[in-house]
Parts: C-alpha cells; sequence; structure tokens
C-alpha cells in the first residue's frame, strides 16, 4: 500500500496491529474517522486510553473491573457457595446474558494448551485451589468450551480438587463439541447451566 501521507500511513498501521483488520479496512476506518467531527476521534482515543489506564481485575474473580472487586463479586444477593469456571470475561458475559446463575465466577485467563505453550502456571488455577481450600464453596461448575485443551483445564483442575468435599460438576453439552460459549444462544447456554451434570460423569463418556 502506498501512502502519500505518513501521518495516514503511521494511523493505518497501528488499527491494522487488531487482530482481524487488515490494511484495506484499517485504511477503511481511519479515512471514516477523517471524515467525522474531530470529538469522534477524541471520544475514541479517550475511552481507549481510559480502559488501559484505569481497568482493574477483580481481586476475587479476575474478572475485568472498574473496582478492586467486580459488580458480581460485590452483590450481596449473589450466591458465593457457587463458583463458575470460565475462561474468559466473554463467557462471563454470555452466561450473565442468560440469567439463569446467580453464583460467582472464577475467570481462569485461559485454558491450557502445550501447543500455545500455555500450561497451568500460566492461568488463575492456584487462586481457584486456594478458594476451594479456604472457602465455604459448596459447588463448582465447569464451563469452559468443549475442545480438547477446555477438557484438558477440566481435567487438571479436578485432579487438585477432588480431595476436597464439593460438588464437581459441567455443563451440559447441548453445546456441541468445539463450540465456543460465548457463539452459544443465550437458551441454549441457559438451559445448559441449569440441566449441568456431575463432572465425574461427563469424563467417563
Ligand atoms: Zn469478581
Amino acid at each position: 500500500m502506498d501512502f502519500s501521507s505518513k501521518l495516514l500511513e503511521n494511523a493505518v498501521n497501528e488499527m491494522s496491529r487488531l487482530p482481524g483488520i487488515g490494511k484495506r479496512t484499517a485504511l477503511r476506518l481511519v479515512l471514516h474517522l477523517l471524515k467525522q467531527p474531530k470529538e469522534n476521534t477524541a471520544y475514541l482515543s479517550e475511552a481507549l486510553l481510559h480502559l488501559r489506564n484505569d481497568m482493574k481485575n477483580c481481586e476475587k474473580c479476575h474478572n475485568i473491573s472498574d473496582t478492586v472487586l467486580c459488580a458480581i463479586c460485590n452483590n450481596p444477593k449473589r450466591n458465593s457457595e457457587i463458583i463458575c469456571v470460565v475462561e474468559d470475561i466473554r463467557d462471563v458475559m454470555a452466561i450473565e446474558s442468560t440469567s439463569q446463575f446467580n453464583g460467582l465466577y472464577h475467570v481462569l485467563g485461559g485454558k491450557i494448551s502445550p501447543i500455545e505453550g500455555i500450561g497451568p502456571q500460566n492461568l488463575k488455577i492456584d487462586s481457584l485451589i486456594k478458594k476451594v481450600a479456604n472457602e465455604e464453596v459448596k459447588e463448582l461448575i465447569f464451563a469452559l468450551s468443549s475442545t480438547m485443551e477446555g477438557d484438558t483445564t477440566n481435567f487438571y483442575i479436578f485432579k487438585q480438587i477432588e480431595k476436597f468435599n464439593i460438588k464437581i460438576s459441567t455443563i451440559a453439552r447441548g453445546i456441541s463439541v468445539g463450540d465456543e460459549l460465548e457463539y452459544a444462544d443465550e437458551i441454549t447456554l441457559g438451559r445448559s447451566i441449569v440441566h449441568r451434570i456431575p463432572f465425574e460423569q461427563s469424563i467417563r463418556g
């Protein structure tokens, strides 16, 4: 791509670093911003900067939060005895939109993936195990996507916590194998949480 302007080239290059944004799309977005009032670009830049500077991770569940504890952990109406284990914040948002779950979450920040070099130590697994060991958790629900990495992660955590006297369940697989949670429709996902099954039953096949 030949640019007549260095300013344009820089903006397009930065924009095209985003996932799914090629150079052509980046150019279209940048030219769109140039046609809009200047304030729009300022609002966008400010929102992104605020997000990066002020965003926190909830100390309890590792969900993205504006405060030390996220709104879910801070809500006294939520049942703190049930914890739903998810990969990332998109899963929290997907499950919240079903309105079928009233417990708390634990956001792992990914799945165990030897190919990508992600081991248990790279995820928030230790804090989950501590939570189970120290707190009054009665049930843990695995809600990771049903991929090999998801299954490996479930099994790894299961092995660490099976000695504790808690109920361990997994969401029912109305969601077909390999599907990512965030793409499941709300009704299917809601049902799969309500009709969750004991984890040991799921690994026996
Ligand atoms: Zn939280």
